[in-house]
Order: C-alpha cells, then sequence, then structure tokens
C-alpha cells in the first residue's frame, strides 16, 4: 500500500504542513510514502520535498496550470496518478480543505477529514463537538482521501531523507475556474499554524489601539504570532486571520499566552494542544484556566506590560 502526500508549498519552498502530513502518511502505510508536488516551476519545491526524512519517491508535476493553486487544476492532476495508491494525505489547511473534497468526489469515495491519529491503514480519529468527544471511522474504500489535522502529528525531519525525484506533465488548464487576483497579509511576524509561540489576545483589550499597544510589544519580545479569540476579531479588535479556535485556526505552538480570554470551548478547540499555555484573566474562574499550566489572576493591562519589561 503506497501513500500518496500532497505537498503544500510555494512553487519554492515546502509549507511546514506537509512535514505533518508525512508523518500521518507513514503511519498509515506499510509500503512507501510519495510526495506529489504540483506547481510551476516547483523544481526546488520538489527537492525539499526529496530531503524529508521517510519519503521513498516525490512526484513534481510542473505546468502554468499549477501557478496559482487553483482547486479544479490541482485535483486533475491529483486524480491522473490517484490509482497508484492506497492514501491520498492532504494537510487540513485552506488549500487542502478545497481541493481534497473534489478528489474525493471524482473518485466516488468517502472523504475521512481531519484526522489526528491512524489507528490502522483503514482506521483513523478525529475530533468532533469542538473537540469534545474523538470519533473513531473506519472506511472500506478501496483509495481513502483523508486530510490531516497538523496539530495531532508531529513534523517529519525536513532533512535527511534522499528520495528520487519524478518529474511528469501538469494538466492542463480545466478552464473552469481563473486566477484573478490575490490579496496577501504582509508580516513580519510569523504565520499563526507555523508560530512556535503564540500571544493572544481577547475581548478583555476593548478596542483596536489597546490591542496593538498591550498586546504587540509582547508578541514583538517573543518573536511570535499574534492571535486572538472571536468576540475580539468580531469586535474589530483584530483581524479576521488571527482568531484561533472552531472556526478559526487550530494551533499548537510550545508556548501559547492568552491575555482576557475567557476558555470558551470554541477557543479551547483551537489552541488546547499547545504544549504550554499561559493564562492571564483578572477572573480566578475563567475557564481558560482549567487548560493552562500557568495561570496568573491578574488585570491584564498591568501584567503584560510588567511581562513586556521583565522579558
Ligand atoms: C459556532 C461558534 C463558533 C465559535 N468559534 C470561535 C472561535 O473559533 N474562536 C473563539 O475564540 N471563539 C469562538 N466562538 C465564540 C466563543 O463562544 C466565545 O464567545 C469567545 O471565545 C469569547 O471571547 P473572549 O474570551 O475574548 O471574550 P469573553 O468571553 O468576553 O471573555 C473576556 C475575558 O477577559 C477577562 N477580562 C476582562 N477584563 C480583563 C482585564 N483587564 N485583565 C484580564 N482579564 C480580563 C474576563 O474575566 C473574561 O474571562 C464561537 C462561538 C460559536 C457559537
Amino acid at each position: 500500500m503506497t501513500v500518496l502526500v500532497i505537498a503544500e508549498h510555494d512553487h519554492a519552498t515546502l509549507k511546514p504542513a506537509t512535514l505533518n502530513t508525512v508523518t500521518a502518511g507513514i503511519a498509515c502505510a506499510s509500503g512507501d510514502v510519495h510526495v506529489l508536488v504540483a506547481g510551476a516551476n516547483a523544481a526546488e519545491a520538489g527537492k525539499a520535498a526529496s530531503q524529508v526524512a521517510g519519503v521513498a519517491k516525490v512526484i513534481v508535476a510542473d505546468s502554468p496550470s499549477l501557478a496559482e493553486n487553483l482547486a479544479e487544476n490541482v485535483a486533475a492532476q491529483v486524480l491522473a496518478i490517484a490509482k497508484n495508491y492506497s492514501h491520498i494525505l492532504f494537510p487540513s489547511t485552506a488549500n487542502g480543505k478545497n481541493v481534497a473534497p473534489r478528489v474525493a468526489a471524482l473518485l466516488d469515495v468517502a472523504q475521512i477529514s481531519d484526522i489526528t491519529k491512524v489507528d490502522s491503514p483503514d482506521t483513523f480519529e478525529r475530533p468532533i463537538y469542538a473537540g469534545n468527544a474523538i470519533a473513531i471511522v473506519q472506511s472500506n474504500d478501496a483509495i481513502k482521501v483523508v486530510t490531516v489535522r497538523t496539530t495531532g502529528f508531529d513534523a517529519a525531519a525536513a532533512t535527511g531523507g534522499s528520495a528520487a525525484i519524478e518529474t511528469v506533465d501538469g494538466v492542463a488548464d480545466s478552464g473552469k475556474s481563473s486566477f484573478v487576483g490575490r490579496e496577501v497579509t504582509k508580516s513580519e511576524r510569523p504565520e499563526l499554524t507555523a508560530a512556535k509561540i503564540i500571544v493572544s489576545g481577547g475581548r478583555a483589550l476593548g478596542s483596536a489601539e489597546k490591542f496593538q499597544e498591550v498586546m504587540a510589544p509582547l508578541a514583538d519580545k517573543l518573536n511570535a504570532g499574534l492571535g486572538a479569540s472571536r468576540a475580539a476579531v468580531d469586535a474589530g479588535y483584530a483581524p479576521n486571520d488571527w482568531q484561533v479556535g472552531q472556526t478559526g485556526k487550530i494551533v499548537a505552538p510550545q508556548l501559547y499566552i492568552a491575555a482576557g480570554i475567557s476558555g470558551a470551548i470554541q477557543h479551547l478547540a483551537g489552541m488546547k494542544d499547545s504544549k504550554v499555555i499561559v493564562a492571564i484573566n483578572k477572573d480566578e474562574e475563567a475557564p481558560i484556566f482549567s487548560v493552562a499550566d500557568y495561570g496568573l489572576v491578574a488585570d491584564l493591562f498591568t501584567a503584560v506590560p510588567e511581562l513586556v519589561k521583565a522579558l
């Protein structure tokens, strides 16, 4: 049984989510793990994939039709080789979740979504009800199309492997969609899902100005990503792509600092797998303290600046 992992990349480098997905792939495989790099001028990303420990072969599909990651074209590329595999794994990122359902539908199989554990090649675990229960899902489909919650699996080593690289022709443009433009948030800070440290603020911050004034210096000191609760995002204190939680990003950094966040289950669903959780809240009964490794009952407007000063 050979497993295919669909790489997340920017044509030159691999995105970290690919490494966690390779680890899930290794757990599914009784045979080899292959990686598909579907892109345009993506030889460098292919080379990076060939160095990932545990990967036996990298397939680089190069075509202008794959330059912008249009889901229709990437899905067609996956389908062109799908029949060679028992499992096709995507990281559970916006990109992966855009392509995987198309592949599953066109193969006429059920998608197995957001797995956090591989029990056996046909049985997987996935959180449901905002992580309050774990569903064990068994699939009899000949090809299993799976999305992988990257926080559930350690990253495979990015170096040490020496996989063969095969270059194949990329698919023609499907003509079903076209790339119009992209507006990308530019930030000096690490991207949330890849950040080793995240500093998150909640509704308690009270305004966008205070959010910046209080939280940004702490993030700067720690070279951390900035996160927020949904209440803070909905109130306009922080941009939408900073939201952590069930309907935001799922993160598991080495250190997560939550300031002025109550710890609603929907927020916990996005961060409770963080290695070390620090909570600052003036209410000692706040539910965030139930998952915190270190809790500080304090007013964040004094505690956070003091912390910045002490660092
Ligand atoms: C379907 C659904 C999906 C959702 N998805 C998400 C999601 O993805 N992410 C998410 O975060 N939420 C989500 N929510 C919302 C969630 O239920 C909570 O409403 C939200 O997380 C609360 O945000 P908060 O903790 O910032 O605000 P609050 O619950 O209002 O908590 C503010 C906290 O700040 C503390 N505080 C106040 N002043 C200070 C101070 N000066 N110093 C220190 N502490 C102070 C208070 O004691 C309180 O604990 C979702 C809800 C639903 C229904």
